[in-house]
Formats: structure tokens, sequence, C-alpha cells
């Protein structure tokens, strides 16, 4: 088969710039339109939330499914010429705001059934062709909102191959028993090889456990989830299926993300040409309420706010210092207690602390090209993208050597100036950081070497274009499990 031809329904929970809470929307984004480039016939599935109802004027209704956990409409609209089927249901389309959570960070509490019925109607319309009068080669989902999906799907013969990708292992959609029965979601599901785990009902683990080939989204994550350490309880799972599971890196939409062309910024520089870097920085100082001070460095974060991004080391890494000689500029949403923290640094150091909560596109790009070190000593990472944001804006990452943060970042040692292009910190602590901060002063003030790791860095190729082939491949793999899989049960079910 010419692996350009397959048919992919890729079934997310956000997509960029519609809808998004981190890094997953922009890989739901870009990924799709790389495989289209490559040939692919892609459709995408998302829930029909509210905030993106209201951003969409075209839009048509193709249909009703009635599923086990309710009536769903399935309407269609196009983005970058790609089809976008939205599923729409109350659930989705009557709450406004964040897709999981409400202002007080805390879970919607019909989550297990909004995203049993998002998975419902995704598996529907893989194997059913009179909906779309179109059926998927191979399913391609995402996460724990989608991990019910390739386990729904088992239960079909013949089905379509499935691909189940972790970009964050930690969030597992782990609900109680009794909850999964009243759901009526399969009992043939509820065993020790399917969801169950450790008597709860695990939708990522339906991911793990049923989709035909299993990956994430750096190769290095692909290693750690496989231990005790980073494998959140599945590594065991996850070791079993190891000849399924793979890793691979994330790209970046290199045309959204350029410097040169970036309509956020106040100016635009290149590889060339980087003086505008420094008018973005005197403006992210102004912005933010700083001296402007051009020569002194410059840290940025733009995170969210949860103990997984390290956020509490850096508030203890400046309370633990006697001096400040440098800035730190945060943007971030999330965890209250983190908030606070941040404000109150901000209170007690505002010459040096600028902090400012909330979700905010142009002032993140601001600091991606303001900044002059790229702060993030995340406790994992599967792959991060800011790191790579960072890179293509000239802006030197300070990482936590985790994840695809190892894949992506070279830690500059005095001695490799020609790959180096940032530092790295072996481990998530005040002082570790304070070191890797010290060592970024260090070198600041070699402005012909600093440079160098700036041109490195914006040198790197992220661009989707590669990933996107190694993604063909792997669903060539999985169309080939499947199919096997199809004609085992087919034989089975005859000599029965
Ligand atoms: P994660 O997905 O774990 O949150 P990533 O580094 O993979 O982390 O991706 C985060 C994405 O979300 C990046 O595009 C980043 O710029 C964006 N982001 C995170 N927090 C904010 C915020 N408060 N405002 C704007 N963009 C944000």
């Amino acid at each position: 088969m010419n692996n350009n031809s397959h048919k992919v329904l890729f079934a997310c929970s956000e997509i960029a710039p519609l809808i998004k809470t981190g890094g997953l929307a922009d890989v739901c984004a870009s990924l799709p339109m790389a495989l289209r480039r490559a040939n692919t016939d892609i459709k995408i599935a998302l829930p029909g939330y509210k905030a993106v109802l209201e951003q969409i004027d075209d839009i048509n209704f193709i249909c009703m499914l009635d599923l086990p956990l309710g009536a769903v409409a399935i309407c269609q609209c196009s983005i970058d010429d790609t089809d976008l089927l939205l599923i729409c249901h109350p659930v989705f389309s009557n709450r406004a705001g964040n897709p999981y959570m409400s202002d007080d960070d805390r879970g919607w509490p019909d989550n297990p059934m909004r995203f049993a019925l998002f998975s419902q109607a995704v598996t529907e319309l893989s194997v059913n062709p009179v909906y779309l009068n179109w059926t998927p080669d191979l399913v391609h989902c995402h996460d724990w909102q989608t991990g019910l999906v390739p386990a729904l799907l088992a239960l079909h013969n013949p089905r379509p191959a499935t691909v189940f990708t972790i970009h964050n292992l930690a969030y597992q959609g782990n609900i109680m028993h009794n909850h999964y029965a009243e759901l009526g979601l399969p009992a043939a599901l509820f065993h020790a090889n399917g969801v169950e785990f450790w008597g709860q009902a695990s939708y990522i683990k339906g991911g793990i456990a049923y989709a035909d080939r299993v990956n994430t989204v750096s190769p290095r994550y692909a290693e750690e989830i496989q231990t005790d350490a980073f494998g959140n309880g599945l590594d065991g799972l996850l070791r079993s299926r190891q000849a399924r599971v793979s890793g691979i890196l994330n790209g970046i939409d290199i045309d959204e993300w350029n410097p040169a062309t970036d309509t956020h910024l106040p100016a635009n520089y290149s590889t060339k040409d980087l003086s505008g870097k420094q008018k973005n920085k005197a403006e992210l100082q102004k912005r933010m309420g700083l001296p402007i001070s051009p020569n002194t460095l410059l840290f940025g974060v733009i995170s969210r706010l949860a103990e997984q991004k390290g956020i509490d080391v850096i508030v203890d890494a400046i309370e633990n210092s006697d001096t400040l000689n440098y800035q730190l500029v945060v943007l971030g949403s999330g965890e209250t207690d983190l908030q606070n923290r941040l404000n109150t640094l901000q209170q007690e150091h505002p010459e040096h602390v600028a902090v400012s909560i909330g979700f905010d596109e142009s002032l993140s790009r601001l600091i991606e090209a303001g900044s002059d070190v790229f702060m993030m000593p995340s406790r994992y990472e599967p792959c991060g993208l800011n790191q790579l944001y960072s890179l293509r804006y000239g802006t030197l990452p300070l990482v936590t050597r985790v994840g695809g943060l190892v894949d992506t970042v070279t830690d500059y040692n005095n001695n490799n100036q020609d790959e180096a292009n940032g530092f790295m910190i072996d481990e998530t602590s005040p002082e570790a950081l304070t070191d890797g901060i010290n060592r970024a002063l260090a070198l600041y003030a070699d402005k012909k070497t600093w440079k160098k790791l700036q041109q490195n860095g914006m040198a790197s190729q992220f661009s989707w274009d590669i990933s996107a082939s190694l993604y063909l491949q792997l669903y060539n793999a999985a169309i080939g499990d499947a199919a096997l899989a199809n004609e085992q049960i087919r034989h089975a079910k005859l000599s029965s």
C-alpha cells in the first residue's frame, strides 16, 4: 500500500488556536497539517466546546448519532483545508472556559461522561461508513481524553488500526469502578489486561493496553515511562508492550513561530541580524514594569503553574538568594498556591521579578523573543515545546535533564560552543537551579560565545515534516498489526 494514501481520523481534545491549555493543542494543530502535506487523507474530531463554536462561522450539520451515553450532533467545518468534525452535545457546547476545569482549578465532575461520550462518537464514526461516507484506515488518539477509543474499537471486527500518543502520562482519567459501571461502559473491558487499574477504571490505560501502537512525544520520555520513577503505575504495562512503544519528537510550526515574521512582536529579527531582539527585551521590561536595562540578564517563564514544571523551585531559588543580579518574568496560570507565591515574590522584588497570571498568547510571544534565557526546571517533561520555541527565538533554554529536554537541548560546557544551545541542570532543586542561573550569568559576560549559542539554537531543525514522516511509518506498522488482528479474530469466529 502507498503509505501516503491512508485515511486517518485524528481524535483530540484541544487544537490551537481554537482551544488550548498546553502543548497538546499546538501538536494537534500542526501535526495533521504536516500529514496532509504528505498526502494523508485526514479528518480531525474535536468536542464541540462553546468556545470553539463561537469562533467558527461556517459550520454544517452532518448527522445525529444515537450513542449509549446520549445523542450527539456531528457538525463539520474546515480549518486550513482540513475537515474538522465537531462532536456536539450540551456537556460541551453549554460550558464556557477551560475544557477540563472550572475557574477554581477543579476538574469538571462530569469529565468521565464527557470524554466517554466523545470516545463513543469517534468509535461510531470509525466503524460505520453511513455517516461520513468515509471510514478511516487508522484512528490516531491523544491522551486520556481519547483513551477509551482503542478499547471500544477492540470490541469491533473488523476495525481500523489505532495509534495512541501519550503527551503526559500523569493525567490518566481514572474513575471509580462503580462510576464506570453507572456510565454503562462495557464490562468486557474491565479486567487486568484492559482498563482496570488498581480497582479503578483508567481511560489512559485503555489507550495503552488496546492501541496497535503506542508512542510518546520524545524518544527519552518513551524510555523514562517504562521505569518506576516516571511510569505513574503504568510502567509495567508499558514494558510488557515494549515492542509496540516508541518515541517521536514533537516538531513546531516553523511558520507560526518565526521571529522574522511574528506579528505579535514589536521588532522582528533573524539569525543574521539579532538587533530586534534587544528591542523586544526593552518592550518586555517596559510592559512588565521592570527597569529597562539592556545588560541585565532576563529570564523568562511561560508555563502551566503545576508541580511538574518546577515553579516552586524557581520561587525557592530566588527566596534563598542573597542578591538578585538578574530579572525574571513569569506568565502562567494554574495552581492557586503557586500563583500566590509568585505574586508575593513580585511584591518583595519589584525591580527584579514581574508576574502575569493568566493565559496570554501575545505576551507569551514577547517573552519568547524578549528574554535572554528561558527557564524550564521541569520535574518531568514529555517533550516540551517552549524550549523549542526559545531555541527558534534565540533565547537560551535552562532546563532539567529529563524527557524531551534531553533530546533537544545541548548543555554548554566551556568546550562545545559549536554544538551547545543552552544550559542543563541535573535535578529540579533550588541548588541546581541557582547553579544553572550562575552559569548563565557567567556566560552572558562573553557576548561572542553567547551569540554563537543563540545561532546554534536558531539553526536547529524542528520542522514537523521530519516527525510527520516518522508518524507515517508508525501508521504503516499499526495498519499491519490491525490487519493481522482482524484476520485472526475472523478466523477464530469462523472456526468456533
Ligand atoms: P505543557 O503542554 O506541558 O503545558 P509545553 O511546553 O509542551 O507544556 O507546551 C505549553 C504550550 O502552552 C506552549 O505553546 C506555551 O507557550 C503555552 N502556554 C503555557 N502557559 C501559557 C500561558 N499562561 N499563556 C500563554 N501560553 C501558554
